[in-house]
């Protein structure tokens, strides 16, 4: 699945969970340079969070 993680190059959100008993990673690339990887279901969903709250589609909401 590495052609899914995003790069500078490709930003976006990436979240694998292997199986449902596995614990979620995520990793996360901003086009304003900004990059975060997490691991475990509570650290992938702040994760989430904090990215669409402050990067990706909010830099188009804020103008930033
Ligand atoms: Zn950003």
């Amino acid at each position: 699945m590495a052609e899914l993680t995003p790069t500078p190059e490709r930003p976006g959100l990436h979240i694998s969970k292997p199986s449902p008993s596995a614990p979620a990673t995520a990793s996360a690339v901003c086009h304003c340079g900004a990059s975060a990887t997490a691991k475990g279901d509570a650290q992938v969903k702040a994760l989430v969070d904090g990215y669409t709250a402050n990067h990706g589609p909010a830099h188009h909401r804020t103008g930033r």
